[in-house]
């Protein structure tokens, strides 16, 4: 080719007022673009000026352009992958021409836009929200944003913060009950009851005598009761006055400290009416109810609505799924291959490896690092098998961690991106507000 005939096949490019030459051979070399198939005839050519026109970004177009001289794509690593990727298509060129030195310039914002939407999405179902925008609320509202949202005013974090006292005081109370020195020995009539219950159950002395002197110190007992009776009472008064009884009803939260209630009271029904326990069922019943009653402890999480880590942990649990399969499913595997090769090592000479269940369980807890120590292989086989279980359990338990640690830093940092917007972006409450759906009952809902 000749200058003359080079200098003649030059191409100008004006992008949104910067001017770009190139010759049109250079154009050619990714043929299904729309630069390989300008025509004259086209409404974007200047007949005077002799050049095309675009209205584009001419910074990201220097990168197009540079890509039909290279022969392959590379992009700025600080530019918006998602922006270029526009770029890419309204050029009409296959994203398979990017090098793959810049493919992570290229999705690592995808990341980004998923967390950030997922962070939007946990704002969203934050029910409260929604009241705290409204301004017409009527008392009922007003009344249920008190007891629900310990940020919504002073009083309503001092009402919390009572409430969670008395949380935990009855159930420290409840745990101080099971010491020998907050209890008494039951009265006769009551011993005959006790009696009957063992009786079901067919227990040896010590526990009898454990069990008559097990009566809950009537103070503590009463302390307790009282607890319970207002929190109960907040309970019943948050459940009239919510606007949304569904969402009232579909969160795991309240649904735990419902039960945790309920237990509470049957429990306290049955140790007030001991002589009801006269069947194996209800004397189960009983201890589950007992017990059970612990789950109140769960009211304690509304003290934590609006602390960014406890957000962020739920979030993190739910969008790390794929890692805790990973690691269960590996650890499953594990725990299998090390449990059986013990006990064919073992199972001869051992009486604590007698059975494929017991190794299983020693290769659980070696394999996740705790090792009690209270089932040891004996053998030289034995020891190799263990050694090398042990080594396999750091190794498998590290890689997963490592990812849901990295993906809660990730939703940790960016929460606060989130929050700041969200303040200072009165649209975004407003969309919020008007969509309306932090009244809906959402099946993955968190908090
Ligand atoms: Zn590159």
């Amino acid at each position: 080719m000749t200058k003359k005939d080079l200098l003649s096949d030059k191409i100008r490019l004006n992008i949104g007022g910067l001017d770009f030459v190139t010759y049109e051979d250079t154009l050619k070399r990714f043929p299904e673009s729309k630069l390989a198939n300008l025509s004259t005839s086209a409404d974007n050519y200047d007949d005077d000026k002799h050049e095309y026109f675009f209205d584009r970004n001419p910074v990201l177009f220097a990168f197009v352009l540079d890509a039909y001289r290279k022969g392959e794509i590379h992009l700025p690593s600080d530019i918006c992958g998602p922006t270029f990727r526009n770029e890419l298509e309204f050029w009409e060129l296959s994203l398979s021409h990017v090098a793959p030195c810049c493919w992570k310039a290229l999705y690592k914002r995808d990341d980004d836009i998923k967390t950030v939407h997922k962070l939007m999405e946990s704002y969203k179902r934050n029910a409260s929200m929604r009241l705290i925008l409204d301004y017409h609320s009527t008392w009922r509202k007003k009344l249920w944003l008190f007891l629900e949202d310990p940020y919504s005013s002073k009083f309503a974090m001092a009402w919390v913060t009572f409430i969670s006292i008395l949380v935990i005081a009855s159930t420290v109370a409840e745990i101080m009950l099971t010491l020998p020195e907050f209890s008494e020995e039951f009265d006769d009539s009551e011993k005959h009851a006790v009696d009957m219950v063992l009786a079901i159950y067919e227990k040896t002395n010590h526990t009898t005598t454990r069990l008559h002197s097990m009566k809950p110190n009537w103070y503590l007992n009463t302390a307790t009761m009282c607890c319970q009776i207002i929190l109960t009472f907040e309970l019943v008064l948050s459940l009239l006055v919510c606007p949304a009884k569904k969402t009232y009803v579909c969160n795991l939260i309240r649904i735990s400290v419902t039960l945790g209630y309920v237990a509470y009271w049957v429990s306290y029904a049955f140790e007030n009416n001991l002589s009801a326990l006269n069947s194996k069922a209800l004397v189960f019943v009983y201890v589950i109810c007992r017990y059970g009653a612990i789950l109140r402890l769960a009211r304690l999480f509304y003290l934590s609505k609006g602390v960014p880590a406890f957000n962020v942990v739920g979030l993190t649990f739910s969008s790390s799924i794929p890692e805790f399969k990973i690691l269960i499913f590996l650890l499953g595997i594990l725990v299998c291959v090390f449990g059986y090769m013990m006990f064919a090592t073992e199972f001869a000479g051992n009486e604590n490896m007698g059975s494929i269940f017991a190794t299983l369980y020693w290769a659980l807890v070696t394999l996740t690092t705790v090792g009690y120590g209270d089932i040891v292989p004996y053998t030289r086989v034995g020891h190799a098998i263990a050694s090398l279980c042990a080594v396999c359990g750091i190794i498998v338990l590290a890689l997963p961690v490592g990812i849901i640690a990295s993906t809660f830093n990730k939703f940790y940092n960016f929460n606060s991106y989130v929050s700041t917007h969200v303040k200072l972006n009165t649209d975004v409450l407003k969309e919020i507000e008007e969509q309306g759906n932090a009244f809906t009952c959402k099946k993955k809902r968190i908090m």
